[in-house]
């Protein structure tokens, strides 16, 4: 009820200020904290630690945002999807050209040094061109990541989505953020608890998370709070023991991942008064080890409508990948590049949210 109402208000403020203006607004809120903390920019800490300056390396994953619709309305959801976004989805074009630019790279000398196709979302799954997507891609023999919420699997219409992921080998990555069902549906919404188990025991059951079966199911963790994701491979084992045990459910690794202090986390982080208290923790928690292997230096993230970006948060902070600079500087999109290798060397552009990516183990789409 609680998360109902955070959403209606958050839409509303949305509908009145507009996209840019709140993502401005947020951005003032994370500074002014971390200025009230002393806290050195994220550029100056790397630099402090021997690890700057960031530049982009050979991208190997392919991450493409297909479009903003989903089924939930998660309270911490960095993209802020919902049922309303309806808008923004990838069209038969943009997936066109995704697939141009990734048969290229596989064509290139060595095979190119894209390794995987990470589709995300929203709920990817509802975009109208996510199967041509994948069966287009399948023949490249890039790993295809499926970024799940699991409760897609029950939607009207999904009935034969598992099989289809199974069919062409697709990993899928869900987010399931505790093994508790109250935490599960504080989250995430009332009855997801629920209905993810029953999406699990239908991925089990077409062999996802079973050894042998050549079907790779990885959970999502993050934390439920204004706190670090914990050690992954202890968290591993104890969603392991528990949803093995009370479920009988299986499944392959567990990654976990921090909150970013953006969009409706940063939200909540600001209804709690917290927004200080975060950032100061994500800052004293600084890791040179995980700045090293951020994952902006080998992703490169496309927007449902072309643009490229270092990461996702990038992207839904619209801080894209550009060309020139101060006013003429203009946001490159899969139309501008000729190859995906063009972009390698880059800079990348950070900013004070960076800090939730070097926080404690680090945090990146791919777990700590
Ligand atoms: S399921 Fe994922 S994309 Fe959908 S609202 Fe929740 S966090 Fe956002
Ligand atoms: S938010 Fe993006 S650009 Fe910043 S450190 Fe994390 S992955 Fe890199």
């Amino acid at each position: 009820m609680e998360a109902d109402t955070e959403l209606k208000e958050h839409l509303a403020a949305l509908e009145a200020s507009g996209q840019q203006a709140l993502t401005r607004e947020e951005r003032l809120k994370r500074q002014r904290s971390l200025d009230a903390l002393g806290a050195p920019s994220f550029y100056a800490t790397c630099a402090e630690h021997g690890v700057a300056p960031l530049k982009r390396s050979a991208a190997r994953i392919f991450q493409l945002n297909i479009g903003l619709y989903c089924n939930q309305a998660c309270s911490h959801c960095h993209v802020e999807s919902s049922p309303r976004r309806t808008a923004e989805q990838a069209s038969r074009d943009t997936v066109d050209r995704c697939l141009e630019l990734l048969r290229a790279d596989r064509a290139a000398p060595g095979g190119g040094t894209i390794s995987a196709l990470d589709i995300t979302g929203g709920a990817p799954e509802l975009n109208t061109n996510f199967r041509y997507l994948v069966e287009q891609a399948a023949p490249l023999g890039l790993e295809i990541i499926d970024r799940c919420n699991l409760t897609v699997l029950l939607e009207p219409g999904q009935e034969d989505l598992v099989d289809f992921l199974a069919r062409h080998k697709v990993r899928v990555v869900a987010s399931l953020p505790c093994y508790s069902e109250g935490n599960v549906d504080k989250q995430r919404g009332r009855g997801v608890f629920d209905r993810s188990i029953e999406g699990l025991k239908l991925l089990n059951a077409a062999g996802y998370g079973v050894e042998g079966s050549g079907l790779q199911l990885d959970l999502v963790y993050n934390p439920g709070g204004a706190f670090l994701a914990p050690s992954q491979s202890k968290l591993e084992a104890a969603y392991k023991s528990e949803l093995g045990g009370a479920y009988g459910i299986g499944f392959n690794s567990l990654l976990a991942l921090n909150n970013m202090p953006i969009k409706r986390f940063a939200d909540f982080l600001t209804r709690q008064g917290a927004m200080k208290d975060y950032m100061g923790l994500l800052v004293n928690s600084f890791n040179a080890g995980a700045a090293e292997h951020l994952m902006c230096r080998d992703t490169l993230s496309v927007r449902w409508d072309g643009v490229l970006y270092d990461c996702d948060f990038n992207q839904q902070l619209d801080m894209a990948i550009e060309e020139g600079g101060g006013k003429a500087s203009k946001q490159l999109t899969i139309w501008d590049v000729s190859s995906i290798t063009d972009l390698a060397s880059r800079p990348i552009r950070c900013d004070n949210h960076c800090f939730g990516c070097t926080a404690g183990s680090g945090s990146s789409c791919q777990g700590q």
